[in-house]
């Protein structure tokens, strides 16, 4: 039978956007298969709360989208996305009222240090200014790089743990926690190896890029997206789980938005057992508990820092962030977790009716917990903002089961596609430099399982399509 398509992509993530959209560009005739009746995976906007507010229900922040070398490249606005810059990309509460801000300049953000501003600009400046030569290093597989000086200075400062790299560089506790809350997103004890490489990525998109957020929701990233890919001629069907790769049309290659876990679920893909075997041994990641709130007014930060920033970072000293990470791969969850708040309505009146706000929270949780964290988690706001709970005109919350309820690839819980270990930062799902590839050439992976991992920045995608680009042009 004649090939219908020449890539069907399975998952509608950002990634499987990424993917669908590049080889769209190139020419090839592509279908875009969803289970869901919403695409967008883990970057969506739902009403959780009450109607009328926008909350989103994976995906908040988006610097990495915005300064990702291939969305960067699509006419976007041109379909009506916005971004909103705050004034501070982020701030983490310090106690008693105080905070730390990263602004996006750095000197500014250096002086607020007595001891520390030198090396703050020491640890920074070099990587920020190479960062558009660093990029291709960072957000692709395994390789010799094509900056190599340049990714080496990157691998000194990125492959020690958070703790090593703050204790090296810093003398002041409010140094450190500023860098331990950029890299507490990894989801990594703190005194893990290359714990330290997500506080370092992050903070540089802060000063290069700040950290931007879509106008209206997340999801109107992904809305944008599919306008483009759709104006392209690219197809996209709905509420189609792919069980069985007979159910799709005939197409030359195939090209999966899911984890590990979920491939080896899909009948026909035909892999070979070796691979198979490999693909069993990927290692899923800490999960997350989720809040969103609809507010009777902005969070009441007691400073200034913490109220002009989009994304806040809770945990009050660099003891209690490592207690917080550590006790999660014990399979505990500390009663003083490390937070992350995103509050969008301070700076997006779109998102709400007139007088209500919106909060997104999450903290860290062992894989597939069910616990509730509600209550500790606002705790730890209500420290830094006392009021807060008074607000609250509804609150919903989401486990790690219910998220992957929402999408299936949230394994656990799980937001970054798998763990982000040292051992899996840069080969993932298996140990490979062609990580997009199966042991079938015409099937690929294009998920955030495969490198540069978690985030919205569709590289995962795009690095794929890419590899299937070769196969078809073969
Ligand atoms: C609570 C939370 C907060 C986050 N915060 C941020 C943030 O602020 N900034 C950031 O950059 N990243 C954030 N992330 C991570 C980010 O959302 C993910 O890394 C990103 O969405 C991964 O994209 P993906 O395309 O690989 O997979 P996903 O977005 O998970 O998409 C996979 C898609 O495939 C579909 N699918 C799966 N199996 C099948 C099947 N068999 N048939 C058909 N369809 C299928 C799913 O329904 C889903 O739509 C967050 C995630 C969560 C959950």
């Amino acid at each position: 039978m004649k090939d219908k398509y020449d890539a069907i992509i399975i998952g509608s993530g950002p990634n499987g956007l990424a993917a669908a959209t590049y080889l769209q560009q190139q020419g090839f005739k592509t279908a875009v298969y969803e289970q869901e009746s919403k695409p967008g995976g883990a970057t969506k906007t739902l009403e959780l709360t009450i109607p009328g507010v926008k909350n989103d229900m994976g995906s908040a922040i988006l610097p990495m989208a915005f300064g990702s070398p291939f969305f960067r490249s699509l006419p976007l606005s041109h379909y009506g996305l916005e971004w909103i810059f705050p004034d501070i990309p982020f701030a983490h509460a310090l106690p008693n009222g105080k905070a730390v801000a990263c602004y996006k300049d750095i000197t500014r953000t250096a002086e607020q240090f007595d001891d520390d501003s030198t090396a703050y600009v020491k640890l920074f400046e070099e990587l920020i200014n190479g960062w558009d030569e660093l990029e291709n290093d960072i957000l692709g597989p395994l390789g010799f790089p094509d900056k190599p000086s340049l990714f080496l200075k990157f691998g000194f400062k990125a492959f020690p743990s958070v703790k090593m790299l703050a204790d090296h560089y810093y003398r002041e506790e409010r140094a450190k926690l500023l860098l331990y809350g950029a890299a507490a997103h990894s989801g990594l004890p703190m005194s893990q190896l290359a714990s330290a490489s997500f506080g370092l990525v992050l903070t540089i998109m802060a000063h290069k890029y700040n950290w931007p957020f879509p106008k209206g929701g997340a999801g109107n990233f992904i809305t944008a997206l599919i306008q483009h890919y759709k104006a392209l001629g690219g197809e996209l069907i709905l509420n189609k789980k792919v069980e069985c790769l007979s159910q799709l049309p005939p197409s030359k290659t195939y090209l999966f938005d899911v984890t590990p876990k979920q491939l080896l679920k899909i009948d026909g893909l035909d892999l070979s057992s070796i691979y198979r075997k490999r693909l069993e041994n990927f290692k899923y990641g800490t999960a997350v508990f989720k809040m969103d709130w609809a507010l009777s007014g902005p969070i009441p930060f007691l400073n200034e820092k913490c109220r002009k920033a989009a994304t806040v970072h809770l945990g009050f000293s660099t003891e209690e962030i490592t207690i917080s990470e550590e006790m999660i791969h014990n399979n505990q969850v500390s009663s003083k977790p490390y937070v992350i708040v995103a509050q969008h309505t301070i700076y997006d009146d779109s998102r709400s009716p007139e007088g209500v706000h919106t909060a997104w929270a999450y903290c860290h949780v062992p894989n597939g917990s069910t616990q509730d964290c509600s209550e500790i988690i606002k705790d730890q706001i209500e420290k830094a903002a006392p009021g807060f709970k008074d607000l609250i005109i509804k609150e919903n919350s989401l486990n790690t089961k219910q998220l992957q309820v929402l999408d299936p690839n949230l394994i656990g819980g799980d937001i970054n596609g798998g763990s982000q270990d040292l051992s899996q930062l840069f080969t993932r799902p298996i140990v490979t430099t062609k990580p997009y590839t199966t042991s079938n050439p015409s099937v690929f992976i294009c998920s955030s399982s495969t490198p540069p991992g978690g985030g919205v920045h569709g590289m995962c995608g795009y690095n794929a399509a890419l590899a299937a680009e070769k196969f078809l042009s073969k």
